[in-house]
This record gives C-alpha cells, sequence and structure tokens, in this order.
C-alpha cells in the first residue's frame, strides 16, 4: 500500500465557514520524498495535524499505510504514531532535559528500559553527527544542532514515514542545506518515505523527487517536483 492515501478528505475547523482542506486526493508514494507546498492558508498545517493523528477528516478517508486511520482503536493509534517521526519548524525540545535526554523520551514513554534506550538514543545521535554533545542542553546548541536533536528524536522509534512540518523555515539558509542534505540521506539509508511541508520553493526542489501544491484548502497541482518547479 501507499505510505499515505487522501481519499476526497474535507476539514472544516468548527465556526468556520471556509473548509481548510476541501476533497483532497493525493498519494504519498512508500519510499517517496514528497513536498507538500503552498502559501499561508493553504491547509498544510491541518494536512500535517491529519497525518499525525491529531485531527481526524470531516468527510472522506485517509488511509496510512492501507489502514483507514478513524477505524484505530487505542492501542492501533498509539502505534501509528510511533511509526510516524515528526520534525517540527521551533524543534520542540525540552530545555530541562539533556540531548540524550530528549532523544530518549519517545522510548522512556513507551516503557523501554533505561539502558536499551540510551543506547538506542547514542546510535541516532551517532547518525545525526551529534555524538559528543549528548550531555549539552538544548540552549547550549546551535538552531543546526537542535534541529539534528530533533530529528534524532523523531527516529528513536523507528519510524517509516518522516514528516519535516516547515522544519527548516527558522533557520538560515547554510544550516537549511545541512538539514536538507541530512534528511535525504536517512531517507535513503533507512528507506523512509519522507514528506516535507513547507512554504519554500527551494526547499522542495532541494529536497524532494514529488510535489504536492495546495492553495486554499485544495490541491491545484501534483507531480514530479523537475517538471512542476522547474527553473524559468
Ligand atoms: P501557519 O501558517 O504556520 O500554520 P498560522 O499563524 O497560520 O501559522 O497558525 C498558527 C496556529 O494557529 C496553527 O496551529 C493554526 O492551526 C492555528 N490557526 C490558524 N488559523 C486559525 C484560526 N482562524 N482560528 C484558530 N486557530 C487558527
Ligand atoms: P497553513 O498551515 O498552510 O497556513 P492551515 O492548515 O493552518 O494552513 O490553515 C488552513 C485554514 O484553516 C486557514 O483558513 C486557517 O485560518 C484555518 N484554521 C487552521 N487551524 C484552525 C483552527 N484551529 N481553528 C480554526 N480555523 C483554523
Amino acid at each position: 500500500p501507499a505510505a499515505l492515501q487522501f481519499e476526497s478528505v474535507g476539514k472544516t475547523y468548527p465556526g468556520q465557514s471556509v473548509p481548510a482542506l476541501s476533497d483532497l486526493t493525493l498519494t504519498v508514494a512508500r519510499g517517496s520524498r514528497t513536498g507538500i507546498i503552498g502559501r499561508s492558508g493553504a491547509g498544510k498545517s491541518t494536512l500535517v495535524r491529519l497525518i499525525s493523528g491529531l485531527e481526524t477528516p470531516d468527510s472522506g478517508r485517509l488511509l496510512v499505510q492501507g489502514q483507514d486511520v478513524t477505524r484505530l482503536d487505542r492501542a492501533g493509534q498509539r502505534q501509528r504514531q510511533a511509526r510516524t517521526g515528526l520534525v517540527f519548524q521551533h524543534f520542540n525540545l525540552l530545555a530541562q532535559r539533556t540531548v540524550l535526554g530528549n532523544v530518549t523520551l519517545p522510548l522512556e514513554l513507551a516503557g523501554q528500559p533505561r539502558q536499551q534506550r540510551e543506547q538506542r538514543a547514542l546510535e541516532l545521535l551517532e547518525q545525526v553527527g551529534l555524538a559528543d554533545f549528548a550531555r549539552r542542553y538544548p540552549a547550549q546548541l546551535s538552531g543546526g544542532q537542535k534541529q539534528r536533536v530533533g530529528i534524532a528524536r523523531a527516529l528513536v522509534t523507528g519510524p517509516d514515514l518522516l514528516l519535516a512540518d516547515e522544519a527548516t523555515s527558522a533557520l538560515d539558509p547554510e544550516t537549511s542545506a545541512g538539514i536538507l542534505d541530512l534528511l535525504t540521506r536517512l531517507q535513503s539509508e533507512r528507506d523512509l518515505t519522507l514528506v516535507i511541508v513547507t512554504h519554500q520553493m527551494e526547499v522542495v526542489r532541494a529536497a524532494t523527487t514529488h510535489v504536492a501544491v495546495l492553495d486554499r484548502g485544495r490541491l491545484v497541482e501534483e507531480g514530479p517536483t523537475r517538471t512542476l518547479l522547474a527553473q524559468p
């Protein structure tokens, strides 16, 4: 099955007259690097919340790895969330925890024993180039380093989907490029589906092979990044 399949998905927030997403039909192929691009208000955050399970569609269906997400029980929901790694714009690191403590957190919540989760987190920190920073605190890191911690945390539960939500929007261009290189490297090494949600064309160009364009809650275009976002 596809990694994600939106089938005529509609979502309108309570009290709003205009839908946040309208009749959205979109397939994200397993193992792809797919960009979702759109201006402010296009529906990107809503799409992220549907994928991460924070919202459910009002109409239509969303299938994750072929499973209808509205039909999952609580255990199924938890499992699905562990299989989706989220990377945020503002990193969402806990200031009182060390780098290692931030990366182990998802495993702690899953009840994994300390030694096991620390070993696993250290492996991930190694892969993002931060092995020597395990005992530091987020405040002691640069923006790019914080995002590497965010990526390690997103991958620590072994997800098959990595969802980057404006993950480079708070970073300067050079740091952004480094993070996009890391995401694409991890995608191929770990055979992940990488979904990059952004308002920045350069980000989609640099890191994706397929792109969907949203505007005011609707899918307006979809296809290979090279043809759709060809440089004039
Ligand atoms: P973005 O464009 O990055 O989503 P926004 O400033 O539009 O940023 O939204 C910030 C937060 O406020 C998001 O969680 C979004 O869902 C929420 N939000 C956006 N529009 C509304 C609204 N009309 N009413 C309530 N919350 C909103
Ligand atoms: P984007 O992330 O592309 O900026 P959003 O998904 O945040 O788009 O917003 C899509 C539409 O839904 C906008 O019109 C926004 O105002 C509205 N919206 C988003 N979140 C909320 C919310 N929590 N409550 C009400 N309206 C919202």
